[in-house]
């Protein structure tokens, strides 16, 4: 096994490389992305190789075959098998190649018509993906609007009058550069700041061309005009600008105050990459928070998050080279390396979003952007960022916009956009202090890397998902085949699927009912034997521990609501009993 590096648009990519014989060709084959720096990639090559080394390893076949056909082992399965191993093995570490297997292994996530080859950065959510992306989207939503008295909601539309994105600047500023290489003489694509700074895989110096603006354009009603171009929308921010007045009404909001809003966006990437972390269809979750302007320094809601750790990367921190450093964000506002409170409280309240949901608190970050980096109209822009397997990367935007949008629609529209504060009876355009922006997919990746366990007991793949997040609540199994069982399962099922997402799942051996459900990330295993026939009893298993206990059936919905509402373990509603797969 050997590391080897790949050049695309001038940076590396660092790759393990295994090479293996076909008749008397040696071919070489990817075990494992290794991430973009060398010493890293070393490093971790090193621990992947040692690992195979080391551990035994044992290939599963997760089929549906029947329950008679499981014990079935010959001597060709077993050689196949034993070719297989090392992929395998390689796959107990996790990297973004092997999440994109795995998402469309399960029915989470496929590329965008598949059958048709695709189209780079598209992507279809399959019935595992899609519930999990709509219970993300709604706990979102739960913690951002209703569990507060200071945000209201909009739905704006994808499309919209082309005079939005003039306002905006992105209709002239939304731009990345086209190049060409002096060299070998091949198009590409970079960002606008990586002029000069990055290479041409054959190491040939980049010659620019022309910008590129990278909203999609598209054309409303039946005769392509100038005055029929119209845009899909780069941003959900826009609208909630545009509606502004509106909604402060509706809502009788006072300053401060949020709108929030979830939903599509485009963007003609450059380069789509890193599965869903790059696409050009997305989803974006956002808030834009208004504040008095001549109020920037107070924060009411600041003391409620003060304590709140926050491991800070700043501005100054990267310049010299050191390492970011966990602080309460009280100290970090005292010590001004967050200038304004409301910063540190969203950054904070965002990532609490996260933890709560039980992503790895070790994995977050908070990056102030260089001066040189920040957006035209951004005053102070920090990033949530995730230790992805490619590295640190950004998860949400959190910027300091001050009055420039709201300005900007002032003077495109011709409209006051000006609101009356009652408690300084003066009519002000107010500041967004911060507009915390999330890719729902970016989300989407975190908790699935933080969910993805490979047990050693189980020889299996548990995707420990946060009960609220879990696509699948309970999967109900009748133990064997046969009428009187089937009938209870199904009447379990239609009752819990009056409220939760849930599956009947008969066929294969029950072992393989638990590991397919496991895999799914489904919290609980519901299963109908002998003694429910008899006293109207289940067991349930709790994925995580794979232990179970018996309970009784109407007592199963209060069950499910507490786990998944209140965080309740399974294994307190009922006596243990042991399990029927070791
Ligand atoms: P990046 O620097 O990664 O391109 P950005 O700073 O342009 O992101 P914003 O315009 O601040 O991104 O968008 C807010 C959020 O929307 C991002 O933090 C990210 O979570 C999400 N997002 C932006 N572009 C994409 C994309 N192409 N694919 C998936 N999510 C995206």
């Amino acid at each position: 096994m050997f590391v080897t590096k790949k050049k695309v648009n001038g940076k590396d990519y660092y790759y393990l490389q295994k090479s293996i014989r076909e008749g008397n060709k040696i071919k070489s084959e990817c075990i494992a992305y290794l991430g973009k720096d060398k010493e890293e990639a070393d490093k971790r090559a090193a621990e992947i190789i040692e690992k195979i080394k080391k551990e035994e390893w044992r290939v599963k076949d997760m089929g549906d075959g029947e329950e008679n056909k499981e014990n079935m082992v010959n001597e060709n399965k077993k050689e196949e098998k034993s070719k297989l191993s090392i992929d395998e093995k390689a796959s107990s570490i996790f990297t973004i190649e092997e999440l994109t297997t795995f998402c469309k292994r399960k029915g989470f996530v496929y590329p965008s018509a598949e059958i048709y080859g695709g189209l780079a950065g598209f992507w279809d959510f399959g019935p595992l993906g899609v519930e999990l992306k709509n219970n993300l989207k709604r706990e979102w939503w739960k913690y951002h609007v209703y569990q507060r008295e200071d945000i209201a909601g909009i739905d704006g539309s994808i499309i919209t009058n082309p005079k939005v994105w003039k306002a905006s600047g992105h209709a002239d500023n939304f731009t990345d550069v086209y190049v060409k290489c002096k060299k070998c003489k091949k198009p590409s694509k970079i960002d606008k700041k990586d002029i000069g700074k990055v290479k041409c895989e054959c190491d040939g110096e980049y010659e620019v061309i022309g910008d590129f603006n990278l909203m999609f354009k598209t054309n409303v009603g039946p005769v392509e005009t100038e005055n029929s171009l119209a845009y899909l929308r780069p941003e959900t921010a826009q609208l909630i600008f545009a509606d502004f007045k509106f909604v402060q009404e509706n809502s009788r909001l006072k300053l401060p105050f949020g709108i929030a809003q979830i939903g599509k966006s485009f963007r003609n990437e450059i380069s789509p990459r890193d599965f869903l972390f790059r696409c050009r269809e997305f989803e974006q979750m956002e808030i834009e928070y208004f504040i008095h302007p001549e109020k920037r320094k107070e924060c009411s809601y600041f003391e409620e998050l003060e304590n709140f750790e926050l491991n800070v990367y700043s501005e100054e921190m990267q310049k010299t080279g050191k390492d970011s450093v966990k602080m309460k964000i009280k100290d970090a506002v005292e010590k001004e390396i967050i200038k304004l409170k409301w910063h540190g409280y969203w950054l904070a309240n965002e990532t609490k979003w996260f933890l709560e949901l039980g992503a790895d608190k070790n994995k977050f970050r908070v990056r102030q952007h260089l001066s040189e980096e920040k957006s035209h109209y951004a005053t102070d822009t920090w990033d949530l960022q995730y230790k992805f397997p490619f590295g640190w990367q950004e998860l949400e935007g959190i910027a300091d916009r001050g009055n420039f949008d709201l300005s900007q629609h002032e003077k495109f529209s011709k409209e006051d956009l000006k609101i009356f504060d009652e408690e300084t009876k003066t009519k002000v355009l107010p500041h967004v202090v911060c507009e915390p922006s999330l890719g729902v997919e970016r989300a989407f990746l975190v908790f699935m890397f933080d969910a993805y366990n490979f047990d050693e007991k189980r020889q299996n793949i548990v995707l420990k998902l946060n009960p609220k997040l879990a696509p699948i609540k309970a999967a109900v199994f009748p133990i064997v085949k046969q009428p009187e069982y089937n009938k209870l399962a199904e009447d379990i099922v239609r009752d819990l699927r009056k409220e939760f997402n849930v599956v009947y799942d008969k066929s294969g051996s029950i072992g393989r009912r638990y590991a397919r459900n496991d895999e799914a990330g489904t919290i609980a295993c519901i299963t109908v034997d002998e003694q429910s026939l008899k006293d109207k009893t289940i067991t349930l298993r709790d994925r995580d521990t794979a232990e179970q206990v018996r309970v009784k059936i109407p007592e199963l919905k209060e069950i499910m609501r507490k786990v998944i509402n209140e965080g309740s373990s399974i294994l307190e509603f009922g006596k243990k009993v042991s399990t029927r797969v070791k």
